[in-house]
């Protein structure tokens, strides 16, 4: 009796291969997540199918995988994504952060500018321990957020402090975080973003400013953004929105979009989302690029609650569903290059998955100004493959 080994050596062996029985050909899975509604924008695919998954990689994407599998994810009636990807969160500010994001499938994240030169090392410490994908952008503000204003005293955005942080971190800084409104650089808005481009220039990195309310009109403060910078609290209202009162999206925002600047929601809870704003903004043909949480453990019992629910007022405000999925995955990936293999399902790609349940029901909204809405679906978390293995959802 020749062992199997031996059998193949051979011409017959050769030959048998292409009739070899299903259970002898196929391939070994380490998970397949079954059945799902697969919606991948970075494909085009809406469709049920199987994603099996072997060392830590998509290995098939098809219906009715029939191999074998060490597990498997039932996902019929649900929708299988790639792992969701928040680009301003503040996951690092406190130690858990990373984890808490990734039991709402969020598989990648940025913290948007929690630290700055003086203490960026203790956000990444948070993000080199995170399981997850985590980069921090450094607040040009040497001290990060303070109560006062980050850069009300503008001797806080130093340009060199920022310069030697990101030179010892090169591999954890992804940019420089700009906050620009009038309670965090008052009447520096324009210098501090000057600075922050200062800082990040010398690496080429983005910036990442965060809008509204600003001291200074929004066409000179956008004038200073590059390709790949972002702007984050794109739905914030008056003074200084991104629209004005005829609803016409002012034309250097349009011209921004153009040359290549990102649009970001940037959720959060005070003073950043006005539902009338997105009403105007989404008519006005201008959909965001990215959503964002802004996350924070406050965050998270109120006004943003999960990425899920963030995206789901999206469903509320008329956008596809696949518009949604997009936003958090495939054009997210595209921001940072830390995530540029990301935001897919293809093959080969790192076998990020968030299977997520769409219900049907009465959902209860609220904006960043206590205004509630009632929408009529929910997304919802239900399992989060990281890396190719399964990890525990918030129950
Ligand atoms: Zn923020």
């Amino acid at each position: 009796m020749m062992n199997r080994r031996q059998f193949f050596s051979t011409a017959a062996g050769a030959a048998a291969l292409v009739r070899l029985p299903d259970a002898f050909a196929a391939a070994k899975y380490d998970l397949i997540v079954k059945g799902g509604r697969v919606i991948d924008p970075s494909r085009k695919l809406d469709a049920i199918r199987d994603v099996a998954i072997a060392d830590g990689r998509i290995a098939a994407v098809a219906a009715n995988i029939r191999a074998d599998a060490a597990e498997t994810i039932d996902a019929g009636g649900k929708l299988v994504v790639p792992g969701l990807i928040d680009i301003h969160t503040h996951a690092a500010r406190v130690k858990g952060g990373p984890e808490l994001c990734l039991a709402d499938g969020v598989t990648g994240w940025i913290d948007a500018g929690s630290q700055g030169a003086d203490r960026i090392g203790e956000t990444i410490a948070i993000a080199k321990s995170a399981p997850q994908q985590g980069r921090v952008l450094i607040n040009i503000g040497r001290a990060g957020i303070l109560p006062e204003g980050d850069t009300m005293d503008l001797s806080h955005a130093d340009v060199a402090a920022a310069r030697e942080a990101i030179g010892r971190n090169r591999d954890m800084i992804a940019g420089v975080k700009a906050r620009l409104s009038r309670d965090v650089a008052g009447a520096n808005d324009f210098e501090v973003l000057k600075r922050a481009q200062e800082a990040a220039s010398a690496y080429k990195l983005p910036v990442m400013i965060h809008m509204g309310q600003t001291v200074s009109p929004l066409p000179k403060l956008i004038a200073l953004l590059k390709p790949g910078d972002v702007v984050t609290h794109m739905f914030a209202p008056p003074p200084n929105s991104i629209i004005d009162d005829s609803g016409h999206i002012l034309p250097e925002v349009m011209a921004a979009r153009r040359r290549g600047v990102w649009f970001d929601l940037g959720n959060g809870r005070a003073g950043h989302l006005r539902w009338d704003i997105a009403d105007s903004v989404l008519k006005a043909g201008f959909l965001p690029d990215t959503f964002s949480t802004d996350w924070t453990p406050e965050g998270r019992a109120a006004g943003v609650i999960d990425f899920e629910n963030v995206m789901s007022k999206f469903l509320m405000l008329g956008m596809s569903l696949d518009q949604v999925i997009a936003c958090a995955t495939s054009t997210a990936s595209r921001t940072f290059p830390v995530f540029r293999d990301r935001g897919t399902l293809k093959v080969g790609a790192p076998a990020d998955v968030a299977v997520l349940e769409l219900r049907e029901g009465t959902f209860e909204f609220v904006d960043n100004f206590e205004n509630k809405r009632t929408g009529r679906q929910r997304l919802f978390p239900s399992a989060t493959v990281l890396a190719g293995k399964r990890v525990a959802t918030r129950a």
